[in-house]
């Protein structure tokens, strides 16, 4: 029989640890202000799709899992930003913060209560879903993942390094690194190596202020 052995996971988790939420003003304001403010201080090539956009639905119903949330009475995001790189993510955090907006955050949308893209208050969603890189160092026995890869896709980069790694997470494939990992993510490999999220040993993570932290840099 083989034996698998557990690979550690270094994460590039976008956590962004953001629940705020306030009445909007007119449609109007809230887009000039928000979309003011995320062109300022970073790329003004940021991805954001409003209900005016021609693939806003495309993108919104992409990684809804849930389909009891997809209805036409299901609320729909203000705005959809599909960052690109982790300045996207950390303007969406500034922005939604210094206008005081809901902000949501999806990997692979499989929550079970669609929390990643519907809310019952006015709200943008960061999407994470070109955020897919995985880097696979089959010699130290670790990988880089960033959080809008599935775990499919991670095991598959895993696969191709190497015959004898694996990494402890669910069973299925589409489900995102993001939300998996935050939840802990259990699976097959479970009672020898634990969960995912034990076997992650070091992350970036976005945090409220827009700032970037990781293994060193929180201790
Ligand atoms: C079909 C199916 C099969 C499943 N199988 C398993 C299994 O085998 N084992 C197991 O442990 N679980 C399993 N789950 C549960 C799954 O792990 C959780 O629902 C997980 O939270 C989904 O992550 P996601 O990124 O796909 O979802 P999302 O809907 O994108 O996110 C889920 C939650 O995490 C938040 N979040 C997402 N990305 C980030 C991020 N980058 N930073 C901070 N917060 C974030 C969202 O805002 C939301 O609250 C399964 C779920 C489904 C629907």
């Amino acid at each position: 029989m083989m034996k698998t052995s557990s690979i550690a996971l270094l994460v590039l988790l976008f956590h962004t640890i953001l629940s705020l939420s306030a009445t909007f003003a007119t449609p109007t304001s809230f887009h000039d202000n928000f979309l003011q403010c995320l062109s300022l201080p970073s790329d003004p090539s940021i991805p954001i799709y409003s209900s005016n956009s021609s693939s806003y639905s495309s993108i919104l119903q992409f990684s809804v899992r849930n389909l009891r949330f997809s209805t036409p009475t299901t609320p729909k995001p203000e705005l959809i930003i599909t960052a690109l790189d982790e300045s996207h993510v950390q303007a969406a955090v500034i922005c939604s913060r210094k206008h005081g907006l809901h902000l949501l955050t999806r990997s692979g949308g499989h929550d079970y209560e669609g929390l990643s893209y519907v809310s019952d208050v006015p709200f943008v969603i960061v999407d994470l879903l070109n955020l897919q890189s995985i880097s696979v160092d089959a010699k130290k026995g670790t990988a880089w993942v960033q959080a809008g890869a599935t775990i499919g896709q991670l095991y598959h980069n895993i696969v191709v390094k190497s015959r004898t790694y694996g990494f402890p997470a669910g069973i299925c494939p589409t489900v995102g690194i993001g939300g998996h990992f935050g939840g802990g993510g259990y699976g097959a490999l479970l009672r020898k190596y634990g969960l995912a999220a034990d076997n992650i040993v070091d992350a970036r993570l976005v945090n409220v202020d827009g700032k970037i932290l990781d293994r060193k840099s929180m201790g």
